[in-house]
């Protein structure tokens, strides 16, 4: 329980990746802030789950990641940070010049903006209570590219660059920043692009699967939301307080090709 008494932050966090997280990290003992736009009853019932759980603080908070304003104050309103996750983000699939400037305006905020805005308000925050980890859920395609995701791979590549400047910033802190660099993980925003791909491609939900997704991950097998959250109580330990400024894939040997 090597996180009891630190309060986690995970922007994105009531489903996928940002839930997996949550849970891993609960598990070693944080406190969590969960967050999403939605304020529903499920969010804060989510919330009540986890906490009775985990026997941790769960706190959730409404916060629209593509709103600079709501990016800061998520942070701004809390009593302490000490661990962020930047992980909400959002996908669109569409050749360069039929890209919607919505569609490319909304990527890059959610994806990479909010990552800034959060950041900026935590890293004070960290200074002061002399202990600070962020971890930015970057991609794999944070390092490569694919054809049709021009707004994710720019932000994503954008993520992984932040992340090395952040580091930097507070190298003389006991502070890192990292960015961690998942292939493909079955959940709610990687379901639904699998309609499209079969209807496009003419493919079954398994050859899509297997022939289209999982054609650029060695391995052949989806990342896990557990294997991420496991990645993330990594970086929040004493071995890894000398680890900040990299990416960590969690690939299936994706970025070794
Ligand atoms: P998901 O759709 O299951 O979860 C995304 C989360 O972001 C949701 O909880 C959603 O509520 C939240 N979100 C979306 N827009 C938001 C907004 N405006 N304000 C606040 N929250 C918002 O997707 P996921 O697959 O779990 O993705 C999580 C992160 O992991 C993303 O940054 C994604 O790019 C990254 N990632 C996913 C994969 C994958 O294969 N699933 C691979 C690499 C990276």
């Amino acid at each position: 329980m090597h996180l009891a008494g630190k309060r986690a932050i995970i922007t994105g966090s009531t489903s996928g990746i940002g839930l997996g997280i949550a849970r891993s990290l609960a598990g070693i003992g944080a406190d969590l802030v969960i967050n999403s736009f939605t304020d529903t009853d499920q969010d804060h019932a989510l919330a009540a789950e986890l906490a009775a759980e985990f026997g941790v603080q769960v706190d959730y908070v409404c916060a629209d990641m593509s709103d600079a304003q709501q990016c800061r104050d998520l942070i701004r309103t809390q009593p302490r940070c000490d661990i962020l996750i930047n992980n909400a983000g959002i996908q669109y699939v569409a050749p360069i010049d039929e890209f919607p400037i919505d569609k490319w305006n909304a990527i890059i905020a959610i994806n990479m903006n909010s990552a800034f805005h959060t950041a900026a308000v935590a890293v004070p925050m960290m200074r002061a209570q002399g202990w600070g980890r962020i971890i930015n859920i970057a991609s794999a395609h944070g390092l490569t590219a694919s054809p049709y995701k021009s707004a994710y791979v720019a932000a994503k590549h954008g993520v992984v660059g932040m992340t090395k400047t952040i580091a930097l910033e507070t190298a003389q802190d006991p502070i890192t920043c990292n960015a961690i660099c998942p292939g493909y993980v079955l959940t709610p925003l990687v379901e639904a692009q699998i309609p499209d791909t079969m209807a496009k491609y003419d493919m079954s939900r398994e050859d899509v699967i297997k022939k289209v997704m999982l054609e650029r991950q060695p391995s052949r097998e989806f990342a896990t939301v557990e294997q991420l959250g496991g990645t993330c109580g990594f970086l929040c330990s004493d071995a890894a307080a000398q680890i900040t400024g990299t990416t960590i894939s969690v690939d299936g040997g994706w970025t070794a090709l």
